[in-house]
């Protein structure tokens, strides 16, 4: 099938976000395009104009700073931040969800800004991305704004970017840095595959959070637990925020039973089993 759409590559920043403010709806950004360009072969995308956002100067960049954290640019892959020593030891919860994302060939394209915008209740980065509190920074050629990521994901493949708009910067705060954390995700196979359901957990000073994936519309944040509450109050809060649905993979009693196990095998792991 013969896509039919305009490749552009722009170098600067504000040429990207003009080029998205012109085109709108018929640009889409290109990444990795592992999402993407599926998309575009089974006809699901259909583009005018694709914006590679890879050539941008900085935005294949890792940067720290002091008071914002870590903060991941759009070119950035799953395969730089699971290989970097140092978000290993500030930030181990987002190594383990990069560890669980496909195979190594995939994680070498896929970059951690186009599994959050592609948006897919079972999107891997997610749950670590919602347990450390991390935030969105949308820029367009008129402005840029914040949003939480507990209020990014507004449905299956829906959020709340808008046509013009890019996600320039995901950005891990850090007072999240140093928590302790687990993620445990059911596949069909023991290789690389798409989650059942994926559950990451977070301690840090007494407090607890759960990332949920693959188990309701959108990944589910589970905040406000104490990591002294009893494992059972812990599974009764996760099994009460999901809303999983039967499909091919399995049913949503086993969706639902296995959240249990798993929120119960990650507080072992992390020490915080009542
Ligand atoms: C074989 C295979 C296995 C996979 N396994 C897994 C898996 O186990 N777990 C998992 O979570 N995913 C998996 N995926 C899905 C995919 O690899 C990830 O979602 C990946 O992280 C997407 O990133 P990308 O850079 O390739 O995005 P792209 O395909 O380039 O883009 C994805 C979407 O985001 C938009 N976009 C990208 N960047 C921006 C930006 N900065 N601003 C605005 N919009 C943007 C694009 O327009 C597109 O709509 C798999 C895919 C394949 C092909």
């Amino acid at each position: 099938m013969t896509a039919g759409f305009t490749y552009r590559a722009p170098t600067r920043r504000d040429e990207l976000l003009a080029l998205l403010g012109e085109y709108g709806e018929r640009a889409r950004v290109l990444a990795g395009g592992t999402d993407l360009l599926t998309d575009v072969r089974t006809g699901l995308a259909r583009p005018a104009v694709v914006v590679d956002v890879k050539r941008v100067e900085g935005y294949r960049d890792l940067v720290w700073s002091g008071d914002r954290g870590l903060v991941i640019r759009p070119g950035v892959s799953i395969n730089d931040v699971l290989h970097d020593d140092r978000v290993g030891a500030a930030y181990p919860l987002l190594v383990a969800c990069a560890a669980d994302l496909a195979s190594h060939q995939i994680r070498n394209r896929a970059t951690v800004i186009g599994n959050v915008v592609n948006a897919s209740p079972c999107a891997d980065m997610a749950p670590a991305l919602l347990c450390l509190g991390a935030r969105a920074v949308l820029s367009s050629h008129d402005g840029r704004r914040e949003v939480p990521f507990a209020e990014f994901f507004t449905g299956p493949k829906r959020t709340v970017l808008r046509p013009d708009e890019l996600l320039e910067e995901v950005v891990v705060p850090p007072e999240s840095a140093g928590a302790r954390g687990s993620y445990r995700k059911l596949k069909r196979i023991k290789g690389h595959d798409l989650g059942i359901v994926g559950v990451a957990a977070m301690a840090q000073d007494g407090l607890l959070r759960l990332g949920i994936s693959s188990a309701a519309p959108t990944p589910v944040l589970v905040d406000g637990l104490s990591t002294r509450a009893p494992a059972e109050e812990v599974v009764a809060a996760a099994q009460a925020a999901i809303s999983p649905i039967s499909d091919v993979r399995c049913t949503r009693e086993y969706r639902s039973h296995m959240v249990g196990v798993y929120v119960r095998r990650a507080l072992a792991e992390l020490g915080e089993v009542a």
